[in-house]
Order: structure tokens, then sequence, then C-alpha cells
């Protein structure tokens, strides 16, 4: 049974294409919920973030608080650093399990893994297949203003923070362009989906 990392930049369709994915019966799993579920008290990743950062990141309630963090590690690429080598490998050694507990659970179908950071972590080798949802930066800019209220040089600036496509396309066995309608996704999301499964038993 494969699986099948699905990344891309902000906006490009990441979302939209595991929603898609999901409705045609694949089960997912969703990097950033992962992401939480290691930061949280009983996750793997919390006392070696308080021994790292200190007991000023938390929040009354002893949770670690992301907006305590962000500003730790956004303007320090050292410590951006240390924070990623304590999280990263954890998140890949979760994601591997919950693979695993699917295909023993009996999953025959090919599961997807949406992360945005796929190969910003080193997260490849989970892989079978990598797909790349990608969209110019003209549709990116008008749908995120569109639905998220971003204007279009914030978005700008969070696409330039980003890895480059031209990046991604090395590591992806499979490229989704997202330019054109929903419906026209859709149609891609569901041939490559089909062919998934026709390789993937
Ligand atoms: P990501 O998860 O990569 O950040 P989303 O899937 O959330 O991107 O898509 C960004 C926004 O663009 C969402 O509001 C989504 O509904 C919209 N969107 C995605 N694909 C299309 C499309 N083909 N046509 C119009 N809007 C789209």
């Amino acid at each position: 049974m494969l699986s099948i990392g699905l990344t891309g930049g902000i906006g490009s369709g990441k979302s939209t294409v595991t929603k898609i994915l999901g409705e045609l019966g694949a089960p997912i799993i969703d990097a950033d919920k992962v992401g939480h579920a290691i930061y949280a008290p009983d996750g793997p990743a919390y006392q070696e973030m308080i021994v790292a950062f200190g007991r000023e990141i938390l929040a009354p309630d002893g949770t670690i608080d992301r907006r305590k963090l962000g500003p730790l590690v956004f303007a320090d690429a050292a410590a951006l650093q240390r924070l990623n080598s304590i999280v990263h490998p954890k998140m890949f050694t979760r994601m591997r399990q919950m693979i695993e507990e699917l295909r023993s659970g009996g999953e025959r179908n090919p599961i997807v893994i949406e992360a945005a950071i796929l190969i910003e972590a080193n997260w490849q080798p989970l892989f079978d297949q990598i797909w790349l949802v990608t969209a110019s930066k003209e549709r990116v800019i008008e749908r995120i203003e569109r639905d998220r209220g971003l204007k279009p040089e914030q978005t700008e600036a969070r696409i330039r923070s980003q890895l480059p496509d031209e990046q991604r396309r090395k590591y992806s066995s499979t490229v989704i362009t997202n330019d054109g309608t929903i419906e026209e996704l859709r149609d891609k999301v569901a041939h490559l989906w089909q062919a998934a499964l026709a390789s993937g038993r």
C-alpha cells in the first residue's frame, strides 16, 4: 500500500487536494496536527522543548504557547534550527507509526499525508510518492486575498520566506498544477487517485 506525501507552498491548494482525496477514500494524516500532538504535555517533544527554550514558552496551564515560542525563533536562525531539530524527527517517527498502524489495521488504500514542510523537514523517506501542488503567484495571491483576507504584499512575503517550488519539484514524483477551476482540479486528482489505487495494491 502506497504512502503519498502531499506538499506545496501557501495557497497552492494542498488542503483542497487533501479534501478531494479524502472524499475519494484516502485515509489522511495532517502533519500540522501531528506537530500539535508532539508539543502537548504528554507528547514526545515537550520536555526537550522546555530544556531548550525555558519555562517562558509555557502558558499558565503548562502547555507550550506557540505565541511565546514564535518570537524566540523567528528572528534567530540558530534557535529555529534547534527547534526544528527537536520537532521534525519526532514528527517523522510519529507519522511513520501512524502509517504502520493504518496498515496493520487493514487499510488498503494509499495513505495521504499533507505536509507543507515535507522537503524542508527531510521527510522524503516516509513516502513512496511525493505529490506537489502548485499554482502561479497571481492565482495564489488572488485566492488568499479572497478567502483569507491577506493583502497581496503579505502573501508575497510569505511566498518569499518559503522554499521555492523549483526545489520542491526536484523531489516530487507528480506535479498537480492548480491554475484552473476547482472542477478541473477535482478531475486531475481523481485521475491520479485511480492511478495510485491501480499501482498501490
Ligand atoms: P493550501 O492548503 O495549499 O494553503 P488551500 O487548499 O487552502 O491551499 O487553497 C487556498 C485557497 O484557494 C482556499 O480558500 C481554496 O478554497 C482556494 N482554492 C484552491 N484551489 C482553487 C481553485 N482551483 N480555484 C479557486 N479557488 C481555489
